[in-house]
This record gives structure tokens, C-alpha cells and sequence, in this order.
């Protein structure tokens, strides 16, 4: 039997990746899988233990991560988010819930939990994977690398429209403000960082309709099978 197919969907926040995603793997027929909302998952739980920002005891939060239950739903909007029996599909696209996800992303320990999860989801049954690091860690091996960016200014606008349509709105200048500190912080940590190379296919959504990104990818991907 083939391997399943695994598309990887890489690139900073905003740039369209879960749109993106989320259509191409109804396309494809294979299960979408959303690594950021994971991370997420920890960020909340960690919060909820009372843990502040900047975090400082690392290993209490890779405990958290080994033994939160973190389950991805597959529902017609992408995933439903449980972590241990809760949904918290809506707690987690809180912003502050965001800084939290960067915070403990940046923690190894939390990472080898969380890659060890997402790998074995993969293998299971394939899947449209959107992230920071599915090309270059999680399945390297995969020859569907696609590296999703689009201008700044576009990438603030959709996530503070994001916020709004979610009952959460920002002043723009504060979305675009912590947005670069997380693009930052992504893509200068030490384990995994945020990275474009020439394995990547890049596409830049900037002024593009979603439909027209997501028939380049599958396009791209058909050709290749
Ligand atoms: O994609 P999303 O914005 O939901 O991800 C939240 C945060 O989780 C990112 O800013 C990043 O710090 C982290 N993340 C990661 N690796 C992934 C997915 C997300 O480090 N594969």
C-alpha cells in the first residue's frame, strides 16, 4: 500500500493557510489538520494552570503538553478543539490565547510532544497539514511543500477581520503589532523555526481569491501523484 498523501501548508499567521487548507483537503479527500490549534491547546492550558508570560518554568509546561488529550474534530468549518473532553474551538482564537501558543511553541519539549501527535495523525490516514514547520520537521519526507505568504499589511487586515467575525475586534494597528512580534518570534526560535527554503513551493495569496490559491495547489499536487 502507497504512503498516504501528506500536503504540507507552511507560513506566518494570516497569510490564508486554514482557508486554504481546509478547501484543498475537501478537495483531496484526506483529513485536514490544523498543528497551530494544537499548539494553542497548550497555550490555554498553560494559562489556565496560571502560568504567566514570559514563561519561565518550561518543564511544567511540557507536562502539560505530554498529558493534555488534545483532540482535533474534523467539522464543515475545519476542526473542532478538545483538550481532555472541553471544546475550545472558540477559547483558543482568543489573541492572547495566540501569545500563548508562540510562547509555548518555543519550548522543545512541547514541540517533541506535539510532532510525535501530529506525525502519527498523519500516518494514520494522510491529511492537508497547515503550519510552521510540517515541511521541515514533522514530514520532511513529503515532496508537497507549500509555503503560504502575502504582504503584511494584507495579512493584518485578514486576521483583524478574523477577530471581528469571531466577536473579538482589535484596533488594526494592534493586530499588525502583534502580529510581527509573533512572525518574530516564529521565525527566530531556536527548534523549528518558521523557515522558507528552495524545498518549498511559495505562494503568495497577496490579492489572489482563495479559490485561485487552492486550484494552484491541487494542480500542483495532482500533477505531481
Ligand atoms: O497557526 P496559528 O496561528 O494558529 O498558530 C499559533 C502559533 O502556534 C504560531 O504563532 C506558532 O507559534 C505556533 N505553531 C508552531 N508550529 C506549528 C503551528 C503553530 O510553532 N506547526
Amino acid at each position: 500500500m502507497s504512503a498516504p498523501l501528506i500536503v504540507a501548508i507552511d507560513g506566518p499567521s494570516g497569510a490564508g493557510k486554514s482557508s486554504a487548507a481546509r478547501a484543498l483537503a475537501v478537495r483531496l479527500g484526506v483529513p485536514y489538520i490544523d498543528t497551530g490549534a494544537m499548539y494553542r491547546a497548550v497555550g490555554l492550558a498553560a494559562r489556565d494552570r496560571g502560568i504567566l508570560l514570559p514563561i519561565e518554568d518550561a518543564e511544567a509546561v511540557a507536562s502539560i503538553a505530554r498529558h493534555a488529550r488534545i483532540e482535533l474534530i474534523p467539522d464543515a468549518a475545519g476542526n473542532r478543539v478538545h483538550l481532555d473532553g472541553r471544546d475550545i474551538s472558540e477559547e483558543i482564537r482568543r489573541p492572547e490565547i495566540s501569545l500563548y501558543a508562540s510562547a509555548v511553541s518555543a519550548i522543545p519539549a512541547v514541540r517533541r510532544s506535539l510532532v510525535a501527535e501530529q506525525q502519527r495523525l498523519g500516518r494514520e490516514r494522510g491529511g492537508v497539514m497547515e503550519g510552521r514547520d510540517i515541511g521541515t520537521r514533522v514530514f520532511p519526507e513529503t515532496p508537497f511543500k507549500f509555503f503560504l505568504t502575502a504582504d503584511p499589511g494584507v495579512r493584518a487586515e485578514r486576521r483583524a477581520a478574523e477577530l471581528s467575525a469571531r466577536g473579538t475586534p482589535q484596533p488594526l494597528e494592534t493586530v499588525r503589532r502583534e502580529m510581527e512580534q509573533r512572525d518574530r518570534d516564529d521565525g527566530s526560535r531556536a527548534d523549528s523555526p518558521l523557515t522558507l527554503d528552495g524545498r518549498y513551493v511559495l505562494i503568495d495569496s497577496t490579492g489572489r481569491p482563495l479559490e485561485a490559491v487552492v486550484a494552484e495547489i491541487e494542480r500542483r499536487v495532482r500533477e505531481a501523484i
